[in-house]
């Protein structure tokens, strides 16, 4: 574990998140994972983000919205990454809260349970990042180093090993160097 539990939590969805859209650099740009109320609540369940879940359709375009604003903190520098994370709890007017509830015990909140669903994600996902700017841990967000992807990783690994995101790319890698040695072999 690199953070408190429920950073890294926030931390590896705020990069799903990101993931639900492909990046402007893969292989196939106009994926996008995240098209409808449906896909929300998926996401939301899949992620058990705490609070009321999105319920109108009105909910998702702000979410899709917020998706290329977090995916720039994994291309940003510590200076920009700041200023993005500022401006989010800035336009939440983010109030942190120590909460317990469900099986959690005291983590920080920094909007009320009423918010708008986007912004109760923004605010997640600003409230982690503080943490890895803090713990000067910002190497720990990368770009997926799989052929044509460009989807973002958070390597929470004690070793700082992991390069792939988890879309199957470490897979498609090792299938690839795999074929690489045969076919070398079958040269030799
Ligand atoms: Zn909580
Ligand atoms: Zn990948």
């Amino acid at each position: 574990m690199a953070f408190t539990h429920d950073t890294d939590v926030a931390l590896q969805s705020a990069a799903a998140l990101v993931n639900t859209q492909a990046g402007p650099e893969s292989a196939d740009p106009t994926r996008d994972d995240l098209r409808s109320l449906d896909d929300l609540r998926a996401f939301w369940n899949e992620w058990e983000y705490s609070g009321p879940p999105p319920t109108a359709p009105a909910d998702v375009a702000p979410v899709q919205a917020l998706r290329p604003r977090l995916r720039e903190l994994w291309h940003a520098d510590e200076a920009r990454v700041v200023e993005i994370v500022n401006d989010l709890l800035a336009e939440s007017q983010a109030l942190p809260q120590l909460v317990k509830h469900d099986q959690w015990d005291y983590h920080l909140h920094a909007t009320r349970s009423d918010a708008p669903v986007s912004q109760r994600m923004a605010v997640e996902a600003a409230m982690a990042l503080v943490d890895v700017v803090r713990a000067g841990e910002l190497s720990r967000l990368r770009i997926c180093a799989g052929e044509d992807c460009d989807n973002v990783v958070v390597d929470l690994s004690r070793n700082r090993s992991r390069r792939f995101c988890d879309h199957g790319c470490g897979n498609k890698a090792n299938v690839a160097a795999y074929r690489a040695r045969q076919g070398q072999a079958d040269r030799d």
